[in-house]
């Protein structure tokens, strides 16, 4: 196959949130596309109604753009294969039903939902499939005439696979070579719905022929799916033109027990989805990566390496490196773990390499949200230069930044009161004196001239260094002091000084 021709999609069902997993799917594809010049199309599949949640797509669309993979087809930019939501090719799949039940590899059933039920009741773990179809409403049970007289009288029906007895099929999956499954075990998956909606086994075969799919990349736990899949492309006619399949690892708790849920990101205090989800029925909030403070380009980095290396010891990549350097032959079968901590480590790392320029409009973002204005850019990207290696998450640049732009409103006070004397409190009188006659506002010359004071009046630097910090910050944190007093400026410092020995003295 010729590069070129490489064709891969992301086909989300809009059900919801988009979890971690379903990012690094989305990763997986875009990158195969970026590497071998192929296209990556972004597939709604939206067939099963009942669990179509209003938003989902958007949210999915916009997951996508915030982290850089945009498809080059999709239902928002349109592409020669459209309608690219599953909704609506509607017409176009009952034709392949048809054609399957015509050649009897598929069947008309006419059991209502009242009646699976009841059968549900009665036989444990009923499965609508070879052991039990002959006794049941459809047309491989029921007579001929019967059958027409039903359909002619536009019953309800759906319509099933038969899943044909004692056969073995097997496929070569890109991360686990050769899968096999037996017939027997799988059941008569519905193929159309009664409404006339395709299930998702028959819609995602029939796409994935017609737009031309060289390559369909997606989470382990469709592989019991393939089987049914595997015969839809087999009795369609279509087996030379399969996809080539990856069913890729599971990303799994920390503890390495079973896949990454929703539910243990809440129980263990991280998010799993890339983005503040709020379900538009419960009203229910999941957070999001993004709101957390990450950068997209550390959290592509960090799924990237969720199963895959490039067999070094390189953890960082842009995603242009990884555009080049992904293949699959190096992604493992195993589930990879989640490490919140480490993803962390991935988030700061970013911070450290990404430019203040960069940077700026998060930080602005995350300050605007708090009330604070910034209005002079120039010093915003120098203080951002000097606090980004302190910070892990973006909103860190609040609690490490924020004072620069706003005096604190409060102090650290255990931290100078106890050890607060009068004598103190006259060394600052005379330093912010000092200050007012400092000419030269620079950090090294502040540097001096401080401890020169201090050395005249017997402090020891430790002894009034704290405190100066804590005027100036509110807390015992931030980059070297002398520095934050250059940035704050001559009038601003004093202000400081004179404004916290009012609250250390009261
Ligand atoms: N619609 C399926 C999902 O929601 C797609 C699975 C596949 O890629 O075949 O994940």
């Amino acid at each position: 196959m010729s590069d070129n021709k490489v064709r891969v999609r992301f086909a989300p069902s809009p059900t919801g949130g988009l979890h971690l997993g379903g990012v690094r799917t989305v990763l997986f594809n875009y990158l195969f596309a970026k590497k071998h010049n192929g296209t990556f199309v972004l597939r709604i599949e939206d067939t099963d109604q009942n669990r179509y949640v209003e938003g989902a797509e958007e949210y999915i669309i916009n997951c996508l753009k915030w982290c850089g993979l945009n498809p080059d087809e999709s239902p928002v930019v349109g592409g020669p294969f459209a309608p690219y939501r599953q909704s609506e090719r509607k017409a176009l799949y009952r034709e392949y039903a048809e054609k399957l039940v015509r050649q009897g590899h598929a069947y008309y059933a006419f059991d209502t939902p009242e009646e699976l039920e009841q059968q549900r009741k009665d036989i444990p773990n009923f499965q609508y499939g070879m052991a039990y179809r002959d006794g049941l409403r459809n047309s491989l049970a029921l007579p001929e005439h019967e059958v027409e007289q039903l359909l002619n009288a536009g019953t309800p029906h759906v319509i099933r696979i038969k899943m044909p007895e004692d056969e073995t099929v097997h496929f070569n999956d890109m991360i686990r070579g050769d899968v096999t499954f037996e017939t027997n075990t799988v059941d008569d998956k519905v193929l159309l719905k009664a409404d006339g909606m395709p299930t998702y086994h028959l819609a995602v075969v029939v796409d994935d022929y017609l737009m031309q799919i060289t390559h369909a990349f997606r989470g382990e736990e469709w592989l019991p799916s393939a089987p049914v899949h595997l015969l839809l492309w087999e009795y369609l006619g279509w087996k030379a033109n399969m996809p080539q399949w990856a069913h890729l690892p599971l990303i799994l708790k920390p503890d390495g027990h079973g896949k990454l849920s929703k539910r243990d990101g809440s129980r263990l205090g991280f998010p799993v989805y890339a983005m503040n989800w709020t379900d538009a029925k419960t009203g229910e909030l999941t957070p999001g990566f993004r709101e957390l403070g990450f950068l997209p380009e550390a959290f592509v980095n960090l799924l990237a390496v969720l199963g895959w290396n490039d067999g070094t010891d390189q953890e960082i990549f842009t995603l242009e490196e990884l555009s080049q350097k992904f293949s699959m032959d190096r992604v493992s079968k195993a589930g990879a773990k989640f490490d919140f901590e480490k993803a962390k480590w991935f988030n700061a790392e970013w911070i450290k390499r990404s430019s203040a320029e960069d940077l700026q409009d998060y930080v602005k973002a995350i300050f605007t949200a708090k009330g604070i204005t910034v209005s002079d850019d120039a010093s915003l990207l120098k203080v951002i230069d000097l606090v980004k290696d302190r910070c892990v998450l973006l909103t860190d640049f609040y609690d490490q930044a924020s004072y620069f732009f706003a005096q604190p409103e409060n102090y650290d006070l255990n931290a100078v009161k106890p050890k607060w004397t009068d004598a103190k409190t006259e060394l600052f009188h005379t330093f912010v004196t000092q200050l007012q006659e400092t000419q030269n506002w620079d950090a090294a010359e502040l540097e001096t001239s401080f401890k020169a004071l201090l050395t005249e009046k017997g402090f020891k630097i430790g002894d009034a260094m704290l405190p100066f910090r804590v005027m100036l910050v509110g807390g015992k944190f931030g980059p070297h002091v002398f520095d934050i007093a250059v940035m704050l400026g001559k009038e601003e410092t004093i202000a400081r000084v004179k404004k916290a020995l009012a609250a250390f003295t009261a």
